[in-house]
């Protein structure tokens, strides 16, 4: 039985193209903004035609960050961290107020530190 034998091949699964020495399209990872803070990433080829809307998972309209530098890293993959999801969703501004809240409720007693 020769090696390339399709014994056991199962309708839908995987190609039977080969990787190897295959050029993936370079990618350039977009951000959109829908108008209640969720953030949508979608990785274009460089060479599409990149939208300046998105449709948003709530069905909102999302408009395209026009400044995604913040999410370039020396590893030229797309790793976030916990601290940039927490930006994406809010700004410093924002982030700012709810740190005061809560740090007020904190002193008011009304939150205990560590619990
Ligand atoms: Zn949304």
């Amino acid at each position: 039985m020769p090696d390339s034998s399709f014994h056991g091949m199962r309708i839908g699964g995987k190609s039977l193209e080969r990787e190897e020495g295959v050029k993936w399209a370079e990618r350039i990872d977009t951000y959109y903004d829908c108008p209640v803070n969720h953030v949508t990433l979608i990785p274009f080829s460089i060479e599409a035609d990149i939208p300046q809307t998105w449709i948003c998972r709530c069905g909102r309209e999302a408009v395209k960050r026009d400044d995604d530098s913040d999410y370039d890293n020396p590893l030229g993959k797309n790793v976030r961290t916990h601290w940039d999801i927490v930006q994406e969703r809010r700004s410093i501004k924002e982030l700012k107020a709810g740190l005061k809240q809560r740090l007020e409720l904190v002193r008011q007693g009304k939150l205990r530190v560590g619990v």
